[in-house]
C-alpha cells in the first residue's frame, strides 16, 4: 500500500530569508521524513503591525533564489497573490484542497510565533488539521517553550513538535541591522540572496523597530 505524502510547509515572513531558515527546512525533512518542504512566504500578516515588511514581491524572488538548489524545496505564492490579511488556517485549507485529505502536513515556523499559535485565527480547526513545528536554537528559553508546548498537547494530544537548530543563530532582523549599518552579511545567507539586496538597495534604513 502506498503510504500517505508528508509535506512540510515552512511559513515565515522571509525578510530576508538565511541559512537560519534553509537549515531548519532541510533538518525537518529529514527528521519527520517529509517528501518536500514547500516555503510559503508571509502575505500581508496581520500580526506584523510594529515594522513595515519589504515588497511581498521582493521576500518571494528572494525565497526562491535562496531554494533552487535543493530539489526537495518548493516555493509557493499561495499567501502574497492573496488579497488582505493573510492567515495559515486558510494556507492549510487550500493545500489540502490541492494534495488531498490524506495528506499529512507539518507546519515548521519559529517556536516564537508557534507559541503564539492559540491566539491564531480559528486555532482550534488548525491543531487538528496538520501537525506543528517549532523551530528553535539552543539556550533559548528551552524550558518555557517546552511547557507551553506541553500547554498545547494537554489541549490537543501530540500535534506539536520542538526542533532545535544552531543556525539559527542568524536572524532576519540581525541581517536587516547589518545592512542598514553598512556591515557585512556573506556567509549569513545563499550569495545569489546577497546580490539581491544589493541590486535592489533593500534594508538600506534600519526599519527594524
Ligand atoms: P515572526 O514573529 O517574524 O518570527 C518569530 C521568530 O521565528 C523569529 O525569531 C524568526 O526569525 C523565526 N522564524 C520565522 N519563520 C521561521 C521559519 N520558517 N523557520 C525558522 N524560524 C523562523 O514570525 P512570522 O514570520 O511573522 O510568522 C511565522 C509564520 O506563522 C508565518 O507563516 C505566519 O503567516 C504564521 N502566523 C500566522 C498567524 C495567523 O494565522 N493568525 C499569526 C502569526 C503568524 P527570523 O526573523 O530570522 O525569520
Amino acid at each position: 500500500m502506498e503510504r500517505e505524502l508528508r509535506l512540510g510547509i515552512m511559513g515565515g515572513t522571509f525578510d530576508p530569508i538565511h541559512y537560519g531558515h534553509l537549515v531548519t527546512a532541510e533538518a525537518v525533512r529529514d527528521e519527520f521524513k517529509l517528501d518536500k518542504v514547500i516555503f510559503v512566504p508571509a502575505g500581508n500578516p496581520p500580526h506584523k503591525v510594529k515594522r513595515k515588511v519589504t515588497d511581498k514581491k521582493h521576500r518571494y524572488l528572494m525565497t526562491i533564489l535562496a531554494t533552487i538548489t535543493n530539489p526537495f524545496f518548493e516555493v509557493s505564492s499561495i499567501e502574497i497573490d492573496r488579497e488582505g490579511y493573510t492567515y495559515t488556517i486558510d494556507t492549510i485549507k487550500e493545500f489540502k484542497k490541492m494534495y488531498g485529505e490524506k495528506t499529512l502536513f507539518y507546519f515548521i515556523t519559529g517556536a516564537d510565533a508557534v507559541l503564539e499559535i492559540l491566539t491564531w485565527k480559528n486555532a482550534d480547526e488548525l491543531l487538528r488539521l496538520c501537525y506543528f513545528v517549532a523551530a528553535t536554537r539552543p539556550g533559548i528559553e528551552g524550558n518555557k517553550i517546552d511547557q507551553e508546548l506541553d500547554k498545547i498537547r494537554k489541549l490537543y494530544g501530540d500535534v506539536i513538535y520542538k526542533v532545535t537548530v544552531p543556525s539559527l543563530a542568524i536572524s532576519s532582523t540581525d541581517i536587516r541591522e547589518r545592512v542598514a549599518k553598512g556591515r557585512p552579511i556573506k556567509y549569513l545567507l545563499p550569495e545569489p540572496v546577497e546580490r539581491y539586496i544589493q541590486k535592489y538597495k533593500l534594508y538600506k534604513e534600519d526599519d527594524s523597530r
